[in-house]
């Protein structure tokens, strides 16, 4: 019986693969701030000319650069596991696998897209990136990938997770970043931000604010975003190409796919290639989880909004839930973002992809399960895809259907102990997120609805 389907490194991906090419509709342009579509220019004051290029491209296939592949092999192919353990402690008769990005150095699937930033940057001759991360995944991976390419990151970390989350700090330390808890008093934004409310939590809209801010304002130093943007996805595809081929291999394809959604970039990266087959005809679903306390998908509306808190960024069509959206603090489990991945957005509106919703303590107890039946104790952000993966496995055993389903480990929780330790506490709750606070938010949309 086998368990885990590996991929030798000469298998390893040598292009991404890009949705743009099978979409049914172009794209829709992000907007400056006159409402008229914004040029490559308009980004070149922050991204290097390649990652601006992956931005607007249409090419289905674009190839991966040497040195990025050579980055990549350090913990690439990831493995894909059959969840025997789990299937059995369910007692179902679907087929659950899941795709292991917690193996990367950093612990999880944004270290892909880290390194080909780095690199494409490095080719730019630009010597620092600065960054924001929230609850430190991100800050992490730009972290080692500035060490491997030799560019230094200054990050800014949302103060609560700052605070939450110590060890995350220690390991961008180690790995030679600079870390500040967002806002500080080191940016107009984040100036801007404390004259508001001096106890502010911080959120990733604000920390986006100050480092796109310090970007904007130095000649040697470009801005690196760890989700939402097409280049991003474009980078997390290597998930789903490897995940395809590994399937292939014991003559599996899934009937649906499962990946947390923040701004959708392991979403889009396990999703996407599995995208084209439904293009052409296929049947799969694929479906985006997000939690209850931040709807962006399920309770968000599709307008033109700015992807950071005091509008320094372009306006991007995309379900949001405002840009002036502050995450419950109740919330422990990650995918805090307001906005999400254009493209995304625009196949969920268009009917091609689904979402669901999920609260707290079902993804808690999903990733408990999980961690006692297969080991690895999930991300927080990681129970979501489980704890959906579940539901369906739970309808099978009723239907007595053998679905093949398969889920994005996105990434390991051993720096979010904390988060568990307040789920064994019951300190946590299930939390809609009312209705009146999403409609004030949607209320400063810069475009109207
Ligand atoms: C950041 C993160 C996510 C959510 O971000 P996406 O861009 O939606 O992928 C999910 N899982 C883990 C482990 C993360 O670090």
């Amino acid at each position: 019986m086998t368990n885990k389907i590996f991929l030798s490194e000469s298998e390893a991906p040598t292009h991404w693969y890009n949705v743009v090419a099978d979409m049914p509709n172009p794209p829709t342009p992000p907007l400056g701030p006159d409402g008229q579509p914004i040029g490559p220019d308009a980004l070149a004051a922050i991204f290097p000319e390649a990652l601006i290029e992956q931005e607007m491209s249409a090419e289905r296939w674009i190839p991966i650069p040497e040195a990025v592949q050579e980055a990549l092999r350090i913990w690439r192919p990831t493995p894909l596991i059959r969840a025997r353990r789990l299937e059995q402690a369910l007692g179902t008769p679907a087929r659950i696998y899941y795709k292991n990005e917690s193996v990367s150095p950093a612990g999880s699937h944004k270290l892909n897209t880290a390194v080909a930033q780095a690199y494409y940057n490095q080719q730019a001759g630009i010597r620092r990136l600065a960054t924001e991360t929230g609850a430190g995944q991100w800050g992490c991976s730009l972290a080692l990938a500035g060490q491997l390419f030799g560019i230094e990151v200054r990050v800014y970390m949302v103060k609560v997770s700052y605070h939450q989350k110590p060890y995350r700090r220690s390991l961008m330390q180690t790995w030679g970043a600079e870390v500040f808890a967002s806002p500080t008093e080191m940016t107009a934004s984040g100036r801007k931000l404390l004259a508001l409310d001096p106890d502010s939590p911080g959120s990733l809209g604000a920390a986006i604010s100050e480092a796109v801010e310090e970007a904007a304002g130095r000649a040697d130093t470009n801005y690196a975003l760890g989700s939402v943007l097409n280049h991003v996805l474009l980078h997390q595809t290597v998930i789903g190409l490897e995940a395809k081929k590994q399937l292939e291999m014991i003559g599996e394809y899934p009937d649906v796919v499962y990946a947390p959604c923040g701004g959708g970039s392991n979403f889009g990266g396990i999703a996407f290639p599995f995208f084209a087959d439904k293009a052409a005809g296929r049947e799969i679903e694929l479906v985006a989880v997000e939690p209850t306390s931040c709807p962006t998908l399920t309770r968000g509306i599709y307008a033109y909004d700015f992807g950071d808190a005091i509008g320094l960024t372009p306006l991007t069509k995309m379900y949001t839930l405002g840009h002036d959206f502050m995450p419950p603090g109740i919330h422990a489990g990650g995918l805090r973002y307001h906005g999400d991945s254009a493209l995304v957005s625009q196949l969920y509106h268009e009917g091609l992809l689904s979402a669901v919703a999920i609260p707290q303590l079902e993804t808690f107890e999903a990733g408990v399960l999980f961690a006692r039946s297969e080991g690895i104790v999930p991300a927080p952000e990681s129970t979501h895809a489980i704890a959906a993966a579940i539901r369906e496995a739970r309808r099978c055993t009723e239907s007595g259907e053998a679905k093949s389903l398969l889920l994005n480990l996105s990434g390991h929780g051993y720096f979010d102990m904390a988060s568990y330790d307040a789920y064994f506490a019951g300190q946590l709750q299930n939390y809609d997120y009312p209705e009146a606070a999403i409609q004030a938010a949607l209320s400063h949309l810069p475009l109207g609805r």
